[in-house]
Order: C-alpha cells, then sequence, then structure tokens
C-alpha cells in the first residue's frame, strides 16, 4: 500500500496554547494557509493573564474582545508597593493610565478562559485545519519541512512555527541553542474573592522572597501570583483554602479585606530561558518556545504576541513564507526586543533575592526617581506597554 501523500499548507505551528492559536488566527487573517497541531486545552490552575494594551487590541483585530471583555477586568492603576524591610524602603508607586492617555493599561482574563476564547476563533475558522495530536517528528529539508506524530498524519508545510513551548521540539529540531535556568522560587496561583472593592487597580508588593501580586478580576475577585522559596511555597500550598486565604489576606496587609478561594489553585516552578536565535532553517520560535521568565510586570504572553505580530510583518508579501530572508528579518527584529526585557525582569527578581545593600539602594532610588519624575514614569509606562507591563 502506498503511502498517502502529505497535506500540504503553507505555515504549519506548532503548539496550540494562547501564542500558537493566536498565531493561526492572524496569520489565517493575513492570506497564509494555515494548520494549528496540539491539544486544544488549559488547565485550570487559577493562573490569569494581564493582557496590555497592544495585545489586546491584537485580539480585538480577531474579533475577541467582545467575548473576553465581561471575563476580564480593566486595569487602571499598577501600584508597586515595597514590602521589603530594607533601609532604604519607600512609599509605594502608583501608575494611572490616565497618565498615558489610557482608560485601562490593559485587562486580566483567566488564562483558560482566553485559550478557550481562541479555540473556540480556530473551530469556527474554515480556513485553519486544526490538528488534535502531538508531533514527534520533525523533518526539514530544502524546500520544506515535514511534521508527523501520533494523531498527526503527514504534514508538510513551508514554514514550522514552534509554540510549543518551554520544551519545544521545534526548537531542538532547529539546531537552536537555548540557556535555560532556575530561580530559588515558586509561584502559587489562585483566584480569589474579597470584601472590598479593587477600584480596577493591580498591586505588586515587593517581598524579600519575590513580588506578591493581587491583580483585578471582574466583581470583587482578583488573581493571586504569589513568588516564594520552594518549601514556603510547599507549606503554603498544603494549608486548605480557607487557611489559605487568609494567609493571602495576611500578606495583603487586609488590603481588600476578608477573602476566600473563588477558584483553582496552582503553582509553577520558576525558571528562564533565552534562545540564541529566533529561527533556522524554515523553522521559527515565538512564546514561551522562545523565551521564559518570571511573572514579573506582565511580560510573557504579551511578549508572545509581539512574536506573533512580528511574524505577520515578516511574512507579509514573501511569495516563500519559509525563505531564508523571512526567517533572518524575524529573527533581527525579535532579538533586541526580547533580550531587553528578559535582561529586565531578570535583574529586578534578583534585586529582590538580594540582602546586599546597593541592590536596595539602587532599587529604592529606581522606586523614587519614578514616583517623583513625571516624564520619567511616563517613559517606563510606554515602554512597559509596548510589550507589557502590570501585573
Ligand atoms: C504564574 C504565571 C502568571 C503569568 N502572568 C502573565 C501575565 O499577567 N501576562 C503575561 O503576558 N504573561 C503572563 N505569564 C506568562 C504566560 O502565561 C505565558 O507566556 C504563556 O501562557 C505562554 O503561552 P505559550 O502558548 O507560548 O506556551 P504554552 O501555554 O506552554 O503552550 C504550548 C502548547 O504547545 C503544546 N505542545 C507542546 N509540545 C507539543 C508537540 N510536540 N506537539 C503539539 N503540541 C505541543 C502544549 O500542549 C501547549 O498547548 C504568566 C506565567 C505564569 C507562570
Amino acid at each position: 500500500m502506498s503511502t498517502p501523500e502529505p497535506v500540504e499548507v503553507d505555515i504549519a505551528i506548532v503548539g496550540a496554547g494562547a501564542v500558537g492559536l493566536t498565531a493561526a488566527l492572524v496569520l489565517a487573517q493575513a492570506g497564509q494557509s494555515v494548520a494549528v497541531v496540539g491539544p486544544l486545552h488549559a488547565p485550570r490552575d487559577g493562573r490569569t493573564v494581564a493582557l496590555l494594551d497592544g495585545s489586546w487590541r491584537l485580539l480585538g483585530e480577531l474579533g475577541l474582545t467582545d467575548a473576553l471583555a465581561e471575563r476580564a477586568a480593566p486595569l487602571a492603576v499598577m501600584r508597586l508597593v515595597d514590602d521589603t524591610g530594607s533601609l532604604f524602603r519607600q512609599p509605594p508607586v502608583e501608575f494611572r493610565a490616565s497618565e498615558v492617555g489610557l482608560d485601562a493599561f490593559g485587562w486580566n482574563v483567566e488564562n483558560a478562559e482566553l485559550v478557550e476564547a481562541l479555540s473556540a476563533k480556530v473551530r469556527a475558522h474554515g480556513a485553519i485545519r486544526h490538528v488534535p495530536g502531538v508531533v514527534s517528528d520533525i523533518a526539514p529539508d530544502a524546500a520544506g519541512v515535514t511534521l508527523s506524530g501520533e494523531g498527526v498524519p503527514s504534514l508538510r508545510a513551508r514554514l514550522v512555527v514552534g509554540a510549543d513551548g518551554r520544551q519545544s521540539r521545534v526548537r531542538s529540531a532547529a539546531g537552536i541553542a537555548a540557556r535555560d535556568w532556575r530561580y530559588p522560587q515558586s509561584a502559587l496561583t489562585a483566584i480569589l474573592a474579597h470584601a472590598r472593592d479593587h477600584r480596577e487597580t493591580s498591586t505588586e508588593f515587593h517581598t524579600r522572597k519575590g513580588p506578591f501580586t493581587l491583580v483585578p478580576l471582574p466583581g470583587r475577585r482578583s488573581s493571586l501570583v504569589w513568588l516564594l522559596d520552594p518549601d514556603e511555597a510547599d507549606g503554603v500550598a498544603a494549608l486548605d483554602d480557607a487557611a489559605f486565604a487568609r494567609r493571602v489576606e495576611v500578606q495583603a496587609h487586609s488590603l481588600l479585606g476578608a477573602m476566600r478561594l473563588d477558584g483553582p489553585r496552582g503553582r509553577v516552578p520558576m525558571g528562564g530561558l533565552s534562545v540564541e536565535r529566533f529561527g533556522a532553517g524554515r523553522m521559527v520560535l515565538i512564546g514561551e518556545a522562545a523565551h521564559v521568565f518570571p511573572p514579573i510586570g506582565a511580560q510573557g504572553l504579551n511578549l508572545g504576541l509581539r512574536d506573533v505580530m512580528a511574524l505577520r510583518e515578516a511574512v507579509r508579501d514573501a511569495s516563500d513564507p519559509g525563505a531564508a530572508g523571512v526567517v533572518a528579518a524575524y529573527d533581527r527584529t525579535r532579538a533586541a526586543d526580547v533580550r531587553l526585557r528578559t535582561g529586565a525582569v531578570d535583574a529586578l527578581n534578583r534585586t529582590l533575592l538580594t540582602d546586599l545593600l546597593p541592590a536596595d539602594l539602587l532599587r529604592s532610588a529606581g522606586l523614587l526617581a519614578l514616583s517623583r519624575l513625571g516624564p520619567l514614569r511616563r517613559l517606563v509606562m510606554r515602554q512597559g506597554l509596548a510589550g507589557g507591563m502590570g501585573r
């Protein structure tokens, strides 16, 4: 019996997380024939994502913001509180979206709800082929890349986009080296209901163990991201729901009043990853396949969505979306943006973890300068929004 001919598309995306699904919709809208491979499922683990202005506008172009608006809360104010007990502790710093002429810096939504909304759009899209299997073989040649695996019929594309997360197979197949590191921290995530109104304000307490952040959700609800050393995270994670909610309330200095759990909780070990290149051969990397860092400053997914926008630009008008020039152009545009943000988040996280006076002094001086100097505040807010800031 002869082997069936592979299905041919312009672009195959491996990984159907938030970034891969967005890429499928954006690239199909740009006129490419697209397949996206991977299970359509995101675990409900209390993780939310703060989608900043540029990301929200991108989802708007895809016709998704109406569906998401009732599940997302606007972030009108971002407050940073120095809770390190440092000698140089500064008063809280607040950033208001109105200072940069916006109603909100962004919108906070449960990651699983975002993936659900994107999945529904992909399913309903006549021109996107969704393959629910897992890719295990990736065979590149000069003219294209052939993919196969369990539940994946042979699929051939001129460009393969690796949106397959931290352990990316596409990255290995493309021979792209990655640097992978761990922080002595775990993130606890949860959704909580509380007695007081959050007033559309996200509050990030900078503690010695890492940031503790409460981000608004619709109603009197907020999501929690709490970075702790792994032993302490074990202890807090082992608490029952009522004791956990009380512990969070104490840590938040009762800012939002009495709290109770309002959804599942999660726990994520903290690490980072950066790549030497964003593409090679006929393959490019987007989202966590290309960059991972701790959830400080709402950078991760927002940066992944910027990868998608950059890829749309790189393939625009190209007769072959996997041509060497397209891959090189994408690599060039992502390098500076991703390195800047990976470095900044890493540096902030490390200054929080140290007891050294100079680091404290620098961080405090930075916060003080931010709170006092209007033009600097606005510059930081615009820079943050360009790629994502906020949680
Ligand atoms: C606690 C926490 C809070 C965060 N908060 C924010 C925030 O406020 N704002 C923000 O911008 N970012 C935030 N982030 C980061 C954000 O969640 C991630 O950047 C984003 O979810 C990554 O999406 P992704 O699609 O790149 O990767 P993933 O969600 O990891 O998706 C990868 C997909 O690829 C699939 N896959 C893997 N291998 C294969 C294969 N061989 N074949 C087929 N499919 C495959 C997987 O099944 C999965 O569906 C946060 C992260 C954490 C941990």
